[in-house]
């Protein structure tokens, strides 16, 4: 089996690619086979792409529709995300690695925890009101590894906040590369994320962090190359969508209820699933109110399976420009770039850039549903994996 070290760049998509076209990560992606034209999932959201990443399937396949489950009669600030590998229901990346004899290390990829086939694991978990994060870290992750990895290296971290959880995480990346050699190392470094969403998609703070991923890919290509045993590895870089900067939040839920729809909202930034008995009905008066609720587009059920969307939404709505959904929540307040949107948008172009020895330097790979990720990377790692729905494009970027 081919090793592999696959690391996530949250948030960063198409447009970001000048930012790096004069630095090391330009170079390096030269070096690199490419596609900047990733497609991502619907809708375009961190815990729902990273598990298509992972097992090759749409949202529809693997189950994992959201970053929360449906849980309307909890209060915000209790709900539970999707945490545990279990809630998975495809053979993952890692689980394929397991199953034949490899052994994996996660930094932080989402919907790992409590995971049967990640031997080094750090997971990304949240603690609840009344919960502690530590306890809940040692809970889901592999808790004689993590208090290792404290003892070790925990000084070296200023807070959990970004940008230094990403920085911590690739510590303990290079700490596993370095001392064990895994077959799949994941880091999941979600820097630009946060500072999109504080700050807006082109900020100052944005472009700082674009600035320190790519010190972060740099400090993990460099250990690769110094690790024996990790000669033939390959780096595939990934992420999971673009953002946009909106002004407009829009309580969709509050308007359904005064107008007399019985439905249902929760929200996913500039986008919303609908749970409603009356699809047809609820469907019509928005198709007639678009302009007060910041609604550009209704999808039915028949076009959310086209879309590959998970089981569940009667309907979905798509955020007119500028509009963002919010379920009354706090946070929505201090949104400037939410992301959640559907297929079309300019920053639904997500990277893949996989480089190392016998990979075709400087192909550009063509545009490509996110579902084709994973079974590409098996492929070039050597392994199967028969549940995924994509396709394998790994010829056409390795050498004969
Ligand atoms: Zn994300």
């Amino acid at each position: 089996m081919r090793k592999m070290v696959l690391v996530s760049l949250d948030a960063v998509f198409e447009q970001d690619m000048k930012q790096f076209q004069e630095g090391w990560l330009g170079e390096w992606l030269r070096h690199a086979a490419v596609c900047t034209k990733v497609k991502t999932v619907f809708p375009a959201l961190t815990y729902p792409a990273h598990t298509t990443l992972v097992t090759g399937c749409d949202p529809a396949g693997h189950g994992i529709g959201q970053n929360q489950p449906f849980q309307p009669d909890k209060e915000a600030a209790m709900r539970a995300w999707y945490w545990e590998e279990g809630q998975v229901r495809r053979e993952t990346l890692f689980q394929a690695v397991r199953r034949e004899g490899g052994r994996c290390a996660s930094m932080l990829w989402p919907v790992t925890g409590k995971s049967r086939a990640i031997r080094w694991n750090f997971p990304e978990v949240l603690a609840l009101p009344g919960e502690n994060q530590v306890t809940k870290m040692l809970a889901y992750g592999t808790p004689g590894w993590i208090l290792h990895m404290e003892i070790k290296h925990g000084r070296k971290r200023k807070s959990i906040r970004e940008p230094y959880l990403s920085d911590y995480a690739v510590i303990l990346g290079k700490d596993v590369i370095a001392a064990h050699q895994p077959e799949l190392t994941a880091l999941h470094l979600v820097d630009v994320d946060e500072m999109r969403h504080l700050h807006g998609v082109n900020s100052p703070e944005a472009m700082a962090g674009l600035k320190r991923q790519e010190e972060r890919v740099k400090a993990l290509w460099e250990v690769m190359q110094h690790s024996p045993g990790m000669e033939d590895a390959l780096l595939a870089v990934v992420t999971d969508h673009g953002q946009a900067d909106v002004d407009k939040p829009v309580v969709l839920g509050n308007a359904l209820t005064k107008a007399g729809m019985k439905a249902q909202v929760q929200s996913n930034g500039m986008s919303a699933y609908v749970f409603t008995e009356k699809p047809e009905n609820v469907k019509g008066w928005l198709n007639g109110h678009m302009q007060e609720t910041g609604v550009s587009h209704v999808y039915d059920r028949e076009e959310l399976d086209r879309l590959g969307c998970v089981a569940g939404p009667d309907l979905a709505v798509e955020a007119a420009p500028g509009v963002v959904f919010a379920d009354g929540l706090p946070q929505a307040k201090r949104e400037k770039a939410p992301h959640g949107f559907g297929p079309g948008s300019p920053a639904e172009n997500c990277l893949l850039a996989v480089r190392g020895r016998g990979i075709r330097e400087g192909v550009t790979m063509p545009a490509m549903p996110m579902r084709d990720v994973a079974p590409t990377l098996a492929g070039l790692m050597g392994i199967r994996l028969p549940q995924a729905e994509g396709e394998d494009h790994s010829q056409m970027i390795k050498m004969d």
